[in-house]
């Protein structure tokens, strides 16, 4: 068990908070999503009311290592500054420059400011100015930050999974460090659906491609009752069965793999559901998500899909199949849409599978769903209030899953 808030004093503290604001912006940058925002607010409050400076850092984006406008965390600042009701500094300076240095030092006990994003630095990801692997760059960086600080709490479970400057090194230069009580509870959630599960527990996976979740299905072989797989995942199964998958998007350089995954979950008694019909079309634009006017649009009669027809959803008597096993469930996770659900037609597997998991939990099954698609097609189908527990971090909740260990949290000092 790691060090929580709880057991370190910070009162009279310069405390350092890793968040994970990584929202997305409008067009105007505003904030369109603040939810994990809002599940920040807890440990903020804390700190607040305990007399401590605050000194929030988070990344937002892929901006690479150079400062991108439209990935400032000014509008962040703004939603913060509305949700707590109380101002929030923000001076939009690099994180660590003498700027930034000075209004950390100059904060009073009870105020907060907030970092410019962190990934304006190529260090934050361990990188030079050149783009290169540079550990001590990261380290040198991780120090200065770490100087602003008396206390480090580490509150973002979205980027756990990344050893970089705000995650593991900062932790070298301060000693007195914890978790905060968002990671806390996604921990203590995550460890106990993971570790004491009711049966029967069944594993809901999709999304694009098998290669990113084979580590994921082996480990959960190891755990669950059923699989159930959809998306796009679902045809490298088929096809490595010998089921013509059309033009439907397939791994071929995964079929051995899949097929493996398939035999290993018969020898250890996992039930493995893959859809048993499908929803195609000839033509869509995956990129825009969009169906052009023209494009022809069915539902399989079986698992088969037919040459030059692309699997977009699963079908009705897969969505019947696998209500029956969502259903009975005790123990649930999902993470992965089963369809192309940005495209309204083809959301239709993924809206009701969140609603039979919300039915479940109704019934007293334990439900745990991460992934960012996976938790919009929780929203689209207005049973957000409804799942036990909705992760923050959909790629950090994955190598959970995965049994790895997050470098984020194994940096952090033990409790006693
Ligand atoms: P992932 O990031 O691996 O969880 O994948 C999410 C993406 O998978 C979403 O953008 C979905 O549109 C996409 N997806 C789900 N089902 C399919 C499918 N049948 N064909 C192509 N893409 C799909």
């Amino acid at each position: 068990m790691k060090k929580t808030l709880r057991d370190i004093s910070v009162k009279n503290k310069k405390v350092l908070v890793r968040v994970d604001y990584n929202v997305p912006l409008d067009v105007n940058l505003k904030v369109i999503n603040d939810k994990r925002i809002v599940a920040t607010l807890s440990t903020i409050k804390y700190l607040l009311e305990n007399n401590a400076a605050v000194i929030l850092m988070t990344h937002l984006g892929r901006p690479k290592g150079k400062v991108v406008s439209t990935m400032t965390l000014k509008s962040v600042s703004e939603r913060l500054s509305e949700l707590l009701g109380k101002p929030v500094k923000f001076i939009g300076a690099d994180c660590i420059s003498s700027e930034s240095k000075k209004m950390a030092a100059d904060l009073n006990y009870g105020e907060i400011f907030l970092l410019e994003n962190l990934r304006f630095r190529p260090e934050e990801e361990g990188k030079n100015a050149l783009g290169e692997i540079d550990k001590v760059a990261m380290d040198a960086f991780a120090k200065q930050l770490a100087s602003m600080g008396d206390v480090f709490i580490q509150d973002a479970f979205g980027t756990l999974h990344r050893s970089h400057a705000s995650t593991t090194g900062i932790v070298k230069y301060i000693k007195n460090a914890a978790v905060g009580f968002l990671v806390e509870k996604e921990l203590k959630f995550l460890g106990r659906v993971f570790e004491n599960p009711v049966s029967p527990f069944v594993a809901i996976l999709g999304g694009a491609k098998v290669s990113d979740k084979i580590g994921v299905i082996e480990n959960l072989l190891n755990k669950v009752d059923s699989v159930i797989v959809g998306g796009a995942m679902a045809y490298t199964f088929l096809k490595s069965q010998g089921v013509s998958t059309g033009f439907s998007l397939v791994e071929d350089n995964k079929l051995d793999l899949a097929a493996e995954l398939l035999k290993k979950a018969k020898e250890r008694r996992v039930d493995f559901f893959l859809p048993l019909d499908h929803i195609i079309t000839d033509k869509i634009d995956f990129i825009n998500k969009y169906i052009p006017s023209e494009a022809i649009i069915k539902t399989t009669v079986d698992e088969a899909i037919p040459e030059g027809f692309i699997g977009v959803d699963i079908g009705p008597k897969a969505i019947e199949k696998f209500y029956k096993i969502i259903e009975t469930a005790k123990t649930i996770i999902w993470n992965g849409p089963l369809g192309v659900f940005e495209i309204n037609e083809f959301s239709e597997g993924a809206v009701k599978v969140a609603k039979f998991v919300a039915e479940a939990t109704d019934n007293g099954a334990v439900s745990v769903v991460g992934g960012g698609d996976s938790i919009a097609a929780i929203k689209k189908a207005s049973v957000d209030k409804k799942i036990s527990h909705i992760s923050t971090g959909g790629g950090a909740s994955l190598e959970f899953f995965e049994g790895k260990k997050l470098p984020g949290i194994i940096a952090l000092p033990d409790a006693k």
